[in-house]
């Protein structure tokens, strides 16, 4: 089954990086774009669910006035107040998915939240400081010296840690996770794969698919074949894989079995990703997202072979980037890093990562 858009409004927005209206997807759900600020994704869905007298939300999205304004606007227009939302179910503790939850859960602190325990771990090292928010490692170890960046590309990298001024948002990222964690409701569904979410009124269950990060969820209501996939399966972007703190060595191997467990559900399900459009023609896609990994992992056999240094940044050197190695900078920089040694650690190649990745 080819991959075919459900929403003319909505691809059209992604193709101009605009945003794209409220749109009602289903019986009682609706896709509520919620605008994440200078950022090319442009916005985040939220996923609002009728849940008998009040509404449950997928993922609130990016936490800002506006973006509150966007979001308590467009439920006021679909008649709901935020004293009627019931519950927050989180894909993934990013912020463009996560960010509006302590504010909504400061004026609401009766909703519950439901978010996958290794997810809730992540936020918790963040908080404690365990792990550098931009790198997922040990604030003390150098990432840049182990992936063999040269030296004078050291200080970007290194912005990336806690306590540099460089860092752009992290601060604000890491004020987010600890209101967050001070504003958890007493409330909290830990889900593991297979838990329903706590709904008044009809069912939906969550699947466990590390990968993206390693606490990731989806979402399935099964009535009306709704697959709500967070970043797990998105309609014209890959994934980051091999960011995630805990799990940067073993993400992709995580992430390609949880393509092969989403082969599961049917066919012609209505796939809901939380960025791009909704769309049906899910398992073409996870065929192309599995052949874009195994041709990264064939480019980076061949790249081992036509090089003797084996370092990350040397491999990472050689593979193909939508805009180039060289125009690759600061976070853009890592990311490439990461997921470059994602990658070879998925080959069995020792990058010397495994020791440096926080643990709780
Ligand atoms: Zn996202």
């Amino acid at each position: 089954m080819a991959i075919e858009t459900l929403s003319s409004q909505q691809s059209a927005a992604w193709k101009d990086r605009v945003l794209p209206p409220v749109e009602k997807v289903a019986e009682g759900v609706w896709a509520l774009p919620v605008p994440i600020p200078n950022n090319p994704l442009v916005y985040t869905y939220c996923y609002a669910i009728a849940d008998g007298t009040g509404v449950v939300l997928i993922d609130p999205g990016w936490d800002g006035k506006d973006q509150y304004l966007a979001l308590t606007s467009a439920l006021a227009d679909l008649g709901f107040k935020v004293a009627d939302i019931h519950g927050l179910a989180i894909t993934h503790y990013h912020r463009d998915h996560i960010g509006l939850a302590p504010a909504l859960l400061a004026k609401n602190p009766d909703a519950w939240i439901a978010m996958h325990g290794e997810d809730l771990r992540a936020i918790k090292r963040f908080y404690t400081n365990a792990v550098d928010l931009g790198t997922g490692v040990d604030p003390n170890l150098n990432i840049a010296r182990v992936y063999g960046v040269p030296e004078d590309r050291w200080a970007e990298v290194e912005s990336l840690q806690v306590g540099s001024s460089k860092g752009g948002s992290k601060n604000d990222s890491m004020d987010l996770y600890k209101q967050a964690m001070s504003q958890l409701p007493e409330n909290i569904h830990v889900l593991d794969d297979g838990s329903e979410l706590p709904l008044e009124d009809g069912r939906v269950t969550a699947m466990w698919t590390p990968g993206h990060t390693y606490g990731h969820s989806v979402f399935v209501r099964d009535e009306d074949k709704l697959f709500f996939s967070g970043d797990h399966v998105l309609p014209t972007i890959t994934p980051n894989i091999g960011l995630d703190s805990g799990a940067i060595t073993h993400s992709l191997g995580d992430y390609l079995r949880s393509l092969e467990k989403i082969g599961q559900l049917d066919e012609d399900v209505a796939v809901l990703p939380a960025h791009g459009f909704r769309f049906t023609g899910l398992h073409d896609r996870k065929v192309e997202l599995v052949e874009h990994h195994h041709e990264r992992l064939g480019e980076i056999r061949a790249r081992m072979e036509a090089t003797d240094d084996h370092s990350v940044y040397s491999i990472a050197a050689g593979l193909h980037w939508s805009r180039g190695f060289e125009s690759l900078h600061n976070f853009n920089l890592f990311a490439a890093l990461a997921e470059t040694a994602a990658h070879m650690h998925y080959l069995g190649i020792d990058i010397g990562v495994g020791s440096l990745v926080g643990k709780d």
